[in-house]
């Protein structure tokens, strides 16, 4: 059956369809980048809150990106529906055709429609998953520095009254048309996966409009939430295959499906200007703070991942399943979380973090999600300074354990040098990728000289502790492989 409104009633009754009248959801929500996660995620939620009565809370989809015609041509061709297939790691499936997206909008083609409905006093929440480099901000220096050809042509025509391009273009512009009739403004909510997304939302955004209008940027300060959340569901790009699976297991023709694990976490702060939905009643944790959540998934689940890839993908292995129900590769990980990771954490509030522990492995075990490593390690030269380095610095710091996470140091730099254990060539993937090939290439005749790419390591590479232990860890790796390493840690 091809997903559309019509099909909706004579859908395989094991898939969960929307039970309210969509015709009568009124948009609450535009949301930018209407990918992957937040179609597993955020609208997710939303569904749920729409099944639930709260019909004021629809979404308005909105991609900037040309490239994001071929999200708005799938959804307009059946409704704005999609099917949401989840994996358990017991293996129990679960299909569900998701309502809460109402309107797509494409706004190369139509900016003023993308205008209208930021202006429209309906709309209340503009969230946003737009990666990070949708946000311009210098993680290492937390300047706004953008480099996208949107957002710097924004920065000339706003102020000039050109209709926006870039994401951040749209938000500002709408927030100085609400201050310009006097209307309370929308709260900017980021679902990305950045450390701090309210904070680093806001930054950029108070940036921008500071370029633009520097009153417009007090306004904002002064009158616009930007509620930080950690935001946790496996969504692997969608492929060919996972199309044919939902056509083959449910008997739905989906041009666009997602695919994802059945774990979902949500921690979102309460600081909304603008009113929300009862996010609380449909699973969400709304709190006070949600940095300890942060760090609790960035050092365990975020950092396993780098754990795993780089040993995992020297070793020969391809999927995250693979290396995590590999006992060897098992044991390493929940050594790294319990002896490394676990100290430099403060007790999370209502978390147990051993079954917080146990849960990812099981999570990273299930095969149907089909996660690869080479999918953790794309611009791993962002990621390693972000999810594991504060680790090091914390165990370095206290004389804490440093042994894992300095052979997934090594590791990296093993796999940056592009040849497998076995001889085959490894691919990486990083923006910094000539740099650091020549930074790992200076070993040779400096063992230990990779760790002074500032980049990455800032002022740890000079930490005497460490370089020792890496210098070490790159040998028993030269000698022993990856296996071999996680043999020879797991002896002593
Ligand atoms: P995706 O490739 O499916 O979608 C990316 C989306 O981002 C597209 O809609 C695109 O239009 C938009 N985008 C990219 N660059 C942009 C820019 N410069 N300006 C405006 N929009 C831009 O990827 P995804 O899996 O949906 O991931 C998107 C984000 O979601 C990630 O960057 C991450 O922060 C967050 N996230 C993803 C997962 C996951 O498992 N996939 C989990 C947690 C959080």
């Amino acid at each position: 059956t091809t997903l559309s409104a019509q099909t909706l009633g004579s859908l395989d009754p094991r898939v969960a369809v929307p039970s309210y009248d969509r015709a009568a959801v009124r948009p609450g929500i535009v949301h930018f980048g209407v990918g992957a996660f937040h179609r597993s995620h955020e609208a997710m939620f939303v569904d749920r809150l729409l099944a639930a009565g709260a019909g004021e809370w629809g979404i308005v989809g909105v991609g900037t990106l040309a490239s994001d015609a071929a999200m708005r041509d799938a959804l307009s061709a059946q409704d704005e529906l999609y099917t949401l297939v989840t994996t358990a790691p017991d293996g129990v499936v679960e299909a569900r055709v998701v309502g809460s997206i109402i309107r797509y909008l494409l706004a190369p083609e139509q900016p003023d429609a993308v205008l209208a409905a930021l202006r429209d006093p309906a709309t209340r929440i503009v969230s946003l998953t737009i990666t990070e480099g949708g946000y311009g901000i210098n993680d290492a220096t937390g300047e706004f520095e953008p480099r996208d050809a949107a957002t710097l042509a924004d920065l000339d025509g706003l102020a000039g009254g050109a209709a926006p391009q870039s994401a951040l273009g749209f938000v500002v512009a709408g927030l100085r048309e609400r201050r310009d009739a006097g209307a309370v403004p929308f709260t900017v909510m980021s679902c990305d996966n950045i450390q701090g997304n309210g904070h680093v939302a806001r930054a950029a955004v108070l940036a921008f409009a500071e370029r633009v209008e520097p009153s417009l940027a007090e306004w904002i300060a002064s009158a616009v939430g930007f509620p930080n959340s950690m935001v946790d569901r496996i969504t692997p790009v969608t492929t060919d295959a996972s199309r044919q699976r939902v056509a083959d297991e449910f008997g739905i023709e989906d041009r666009w499906p997602v695919l994802s694990e059945s774990f979902v976490q949500w921690v979102l702060e309460d600081s909304f200007t603008a009113g929300r939905p009862a996010f609380e009643e449909v699973g969400v944790q709304v709190v006070s703070d949600v940095e300890p959540y942060e760090l609790m998934k960035l050092r365990l689940l975020n950092a396993s991942h780098q754990a795993m890839s780089y040993l995992g993908l020297l070793s020969g292995a391809e999927y995250v399943h693979e290396v995590c129900r590999d006992q060897l590769f098992a044991d390493f990980l929940l050594g790294y979380m319990h002896d490394e990771a676990r100290p430099t954490l403060a007790p999370v509030p209502g978390v147990d973090l051993d079954e917080y522990s146990a849960e990812l492995m099981r999570r990273f075990g299930s095969e149907a999600i089909k996660d690869t490593l080479m999918r953790q390690i794309v611009d791993g030269s962002d990621r390693i300074p972000k999810f594991l380095l504060p680790v090091v610095r914390a165990q370095l710091a206290s004389g804490g354990e440093i042994d894992r996470s300095v052979l997934v140091l090594a590791a990296w730099s093993r796999f940056l040098e592009g040849v497998a254990d076995d001889g085959s060539a490894l691919s990486p993937v990083d923006k910094r990728l000539d740099e650091l090939r020549v930074a790992v290439a200076g070993e040779a005749d400096a063992p230990g000289s990779f760790l002074d790419y500032a980049p990455v390591f800032g002022d740890l590479g000079s930490n005497a502790r460490l370089r020792t232990a890496f210098v070490e860890a790159r040998a028993l790796l030269a000698a022993r492989g990856a296996r071999g390493a996680l043999e020879a840690l797991a002896a002593h």
